[in-house]
């Protein structure tokens, strides 16, 4: 694998191995990697011939300071763990903020609803930020295909749609949540959890999985009310919010016995980490 910094040569590298009639997969990424990000690899080195991870802790998507600030960061040993898996061939671009903002990014992406819901409602402009960021990762790699975790499922959705809104000529790849033994979503927040915390956080997945038993009897806002107080009632944990919406407009659910994919999505503070997790409720 190669390491590489600056715009200029990654484009250039790009194009010698376009030519060559590779595939390009792009899974961009903000570091302190885990198995989760690693899955996304593993995926585009199956599907493409070149993949391209990109590195990158974008300011433009963090609404708190203190969060940017506190994002876990180690290229070191991200570095270490990608070379074990990547190929003679793949690139791994690691630019810094003014590599990526030489000025303001002052574009405002219309995402329709998609932004007005859910993380959009409590992480205000952390979507446009994310779709800053993305478009120009797009520009500069120009993919064939590129690797988004269902972990982040509004995130995948807007992607999706910035993909048809903007046309993209890439092909969007959702890959599945990568958990913890007892259940738990892996997230780099998660190593800034106490043990304690940690503990209190594994009821997330499981209060979700037993939701979706709890749904077979249970109508959409009974389920709802069920999920929030349960997870409530741990001292450690807040639910800011849980919806149940459908998988392609992220609208509300009101009843189970609406067509398609309902997914259950949360934001829960583990004292003062927050975690986002979802689910999908098969009915
Ligand atoms: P991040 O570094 O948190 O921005 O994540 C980079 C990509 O990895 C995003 O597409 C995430 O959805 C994905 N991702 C993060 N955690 C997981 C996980 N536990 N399982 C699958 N994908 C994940």
């Amino acid at each position: 694998m190669q390491v590489i910094e600056h715009i200029a040569p990654l484009k250039k590298a790009i194009r010698s191995l376009k030519t060559g009639g590779n595939a390009i997969g792009l899974v961009p990424t903000m570091g302190a990697l885990h198995e989760g990000h690693l899955s996304l690899i593993r995926q585009s080195i199956a599907e493409t011939g070149v993949t391209v991870v990109s590195i990158f802790v974008n300011p433009t998507q963090f609404n708190d300071k203190k969060d940017l600030e506190k994002y876990p960061r180690n290229i070191r040993v991200d570095l270490h763990m990608l070379k074990r898996i990547l190929r003679k061939n793949d690139l791994v671009f690691t630019p810094d903020v003014q590599e990526m903002y030489p000025v303001r990014d002052t574009r405002v992406f219309d995402l329709g609803h998609l932004d007005q819901t859910m993380e959009g409602v409590f992480r205000r402009g952390h979507f446009n930020g994310v779709a800053q960021v993305v478009t120009k990762l797009f520009d500069i790699v120009t993919p064939d295909k590129a690797f988004f975790g269902e972990k982040d499922y509004q995130q995948l959705v807007i992607i999706k749609h910035l993909v048809k809104q903007l046309n993209y000529f890439i092909e969007i790849v959702p890959c599945p949540i990568v958990r913890e033994e007892d259940g738990m979503a892996m997230s780099s927040r998660n190593q800034r959890l106490s043990p304690r915390e940690r503990g209190a956080a594994a009821l997330i997945n499981k209060t979700l999985s037993a939701a979706v038993q709890k749904a077979k009897c249970l109508e959409v806002e009974q389920v709802k009310r069920w999920v929030i107080d349960t997870l409530n009632d741990h001292k450690l944990l807040r639910v800011e919010y849980f919806d149940i919406v459908d998988g392609s407009q992220l609208k509300p659910v009101k009843s189970w016995r609406e067509k398609g994919r309902k997914i259950g999505c949360i934001a829960i503070w583990a004292g003062k980490i927050r975690l986002i997790d979802n689910m999908a409720f098969q009915k």
